[in-house]
């Protein structure tokens, strides 16, 4: 298993160390355009394998990436001061269409999972400039969002987040929402759930105060330490097993719907996104997630003279 990463900062670099501990791969490409970054990344990386599993990591051109069973994409950007998330988007666009326009050309059969930001926007682009079948582009979408939302419920209800069954779908971003309707605990609707929570006059807060902090997380730990990257680096590698291991497990990546990409419940195997699967929302959930698809339009809108 042959997994290149495009973009070795924060994330990238994150990712791969998530990845070499998952033991996963057999070997593992470092592109970045800054190449010393690339290359003494790779060499620290090297180091930690001896402990989980033998394998390749090495720094490398686009030509290196030949071969990729999977490829994943976190080079970008960051946003300066003054400038727009309109004009972080467009700068981006423009790094990702050259940058599917090498995977194509040096990696053809490879599998793509985007990270860069905006990442339902990102992975738009690499669909269209790749060509490659959707269900072989995926975006990490709302993956992280709803691992955030299942830590804080798990915290808050004094249960595992592996048996937190709530989806936040939608715009990886402010207008995201929390499917609450078909949220369970235990296979219990999570209203139900409080209803009978023993703790339950001690717990001071509500689901939307809950849902709050999950879409704060991200401003909130940028805010502390600069920049997310263990959340994703875990939820991109979970992903990764998946394809690899063909598990069909169900997360919310940004895959193809009504002709753009946004976060929604998918079965990944190893052919990527094998099937979307349709939750129930009720009105308000369901105009929410109208309006999230109406905020991504705009943007796909700003770069479509770049496609
Ligand atoms: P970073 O600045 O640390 O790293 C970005 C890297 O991209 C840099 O090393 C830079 O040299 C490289 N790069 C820029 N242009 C390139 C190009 N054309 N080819 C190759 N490399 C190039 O940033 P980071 O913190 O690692 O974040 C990376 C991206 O991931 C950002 O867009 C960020 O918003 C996004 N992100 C997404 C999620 C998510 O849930 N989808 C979570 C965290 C971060």
């Amino acid at each position: 298993m042959k997994i290149s990463i495009i973009g070795t900062g924060r994330v990238g670099s994150s990712t791969a160390f998530a990845l070499i501990n998952a033991a996963v791969a057999d070997e593992i490409v470092l592109y970045d355009l800054n190449k010393e970054m690339a290359e003494g990344e790779a060499l620290d990386l090297l180091h930690a394998t001896t402990f989980h599993k033998r394998m390749i990591i090495r720094a490398g051109e686009y030509s290196d990436i030949e071969g990729s069973d999977i490829v994943i994409i976190t080079a970008g950007a960051a946003q300066k001061p003054g400038e727009t998330r309109l004009d972080l988007t467009i700068k981006n666009a423009k790094i990702i269409k050259g940058i599917s326009e090498n995977i194509k050309k040096y990696a053809p059969n490879a599998l793509i999972i985007n990270i860069t930001n905006p990442v339902d926007v990102m992975s738009y682009v690499v669909w269209k400039v790749t060509g490659f079948e959707s269900k072989r582009v995926i975006g990490t979408g709302t993956i992280l969002d709803t691992a955030r939302l299942r830590a804080l419920i798990g915290k808050n209800c004094g249960v595992s987040p592996m048996s937190v069954h709530a989806y936040i779908i939608g715009e990886h971003g402010d207008s995201e929402l929390a499917a609450w309707s078909s949220a369970m605990i235990g296979g219990v609707p999570i209203k139900g759930f409080c209803r009978n929570c023993p703790y339950k006059d001690n717990c001071n807060k509500d689901l939307s105060k809950i849902f709050e902090d999950v879409k704060n997380s991200a401003y909130n730990i940028i805010s502390k330490k600069g920049a997310t990257n263990y959340g994703i680096a875990s939820a991109t590698t979970a992903l990764v097993e998946s394809i690899i291991k063909n598990e069909g497990r169900v997360y919310t990546p940004s895959v193809l719907l009504d002709d753009m990409y946004i976060g929604y419940p998918a079965v990944i195997n190893k052919d990527g996104v094998e099937r979307t699967i349709d939750i129930t929302l009720n009105d308000e959930e369901t105009e929410k997630f109208e309006s999230s698809k109406n905020i991504i339009k705009e943007y796909l809108e700003s770069i479509k003279n770049l496609l």
